[in-house]
C-alpha cells in the first residue's frame, strides 16, 4: 500500500483530460489508456507515484454542495449554441475537495460572456474547454464570465486535442500551430486548483 504522502500532487481534473503518457507512467485508478495516452476517468486530483511510475486520479468525496449566487465554479463546456453555452459544473472554488451532486447544467448566456459585444459564441467557447465562472442566478443556473479572472482556464486544440498555450491574446497549439480565440481568463494555464 502506498501512503498518500509519497505521492506527488497534480492538478484538479475532469473525466477525459490528459494526465500522462504511457512512456512516462502506468495507468492507476481513475485513469484509462486511449491511443497511448493516459486520460482521467474521474473528477478529482491527479496523484503521481514517481517510484512506481503510476499516475492516478483520486475522486472527490461525494458531498452535496448547494451553490449560491456569487460562487465561483469550475466546469466544462458541453455545448455551444448561438444564445449560450452549457457548462457541466464540476467544482466550487475554495471547495475543490467536494463534488457537486445533482446540479443542473450551468448556462452562460451570450450577454454574460464578456463586458463587450459577442458576435459569435463559437469564438469564445468550444466544447471540452474548462471554464471558471460566477453564479448569477441559481434558479436557472445562470453563469457569467464577464470578469478578467473568469473565462476559459484550459482549452484543447480543435484539430488535434493538444492543450493550447497562451500566446499574447490568442491560444496556440504547440503541435499543429493552429491559433484559436476564446474568452480567456487571466488565470489561463495556471492550473485550476
Ligand atoms: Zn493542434
Amino acid at each position: 500500500m502506498r501512503s498518500e504522502e509519497d505521492l506527488e500532487k497534480g492538478g484538479f481534473v475532469l473525466p477525459g483530460e490528459l494526465v500522462g503518457t504511457t512512456e512516462e507512467f502506468k495507468p492507476g485508478d481513475g485513469t484509462a489508456i486511449i491511443a497511448g495516452d493516459i486520460y482521467s476517468t474521474a473528477t478529482g486530483s491527479v496523484l503521481i507515484d514517481r517510484k512506481a511510475r503510476i499516475v492516478l486520479v483520486k475522486p472527490n468525496t461525494v458531498t452535496p454542495n448547494i451553490l449560491i449566487v456569487g460562487d465561483i465554479i469550475y466546469g466544462r463546456i458541453t455545448d455551444v449554441r448561438e444564445s449560450g453555452a452549457a457548462v457541466e459544473i464540476a467544482g466550487i472554488e475554495g471547495k475543490e475537495n467536494r463534488e457537486i451532486v445533482s446540479v443542473r447544467p450551468g448556462d452562460i448566456h451570450v450577454s454574460n460572456v464578456r463586458d463587450s459585444y459577442v458576435k459569435r459564441l463559437a469564438d469564445e467557447f468550444r466544447p471540452f474547454d474548462i471554464v471558471k465562472a460566477r453564479v448569477v442566478d441559481v434558479e436557472r443556473m445562470r453563469l457569467t464570465t464577464a470578469e478578467d479572472s473568469l473565462g476559459v482556464v484550459k482549452a484543447y486544440c480543435s484539430n488535434c486535442r493538444e492543450k493550447l498555450v497562451l500566446e499574447g491574446k490568442k491560444l496556440k497549439c504547440p503541435v499543429c500551430n493552429m491559433t484559436e480565440t476564446r474568452k480567456i481568463s487571466t488565470e489561463y494555464g495556471k492550473g485550476i486548483m
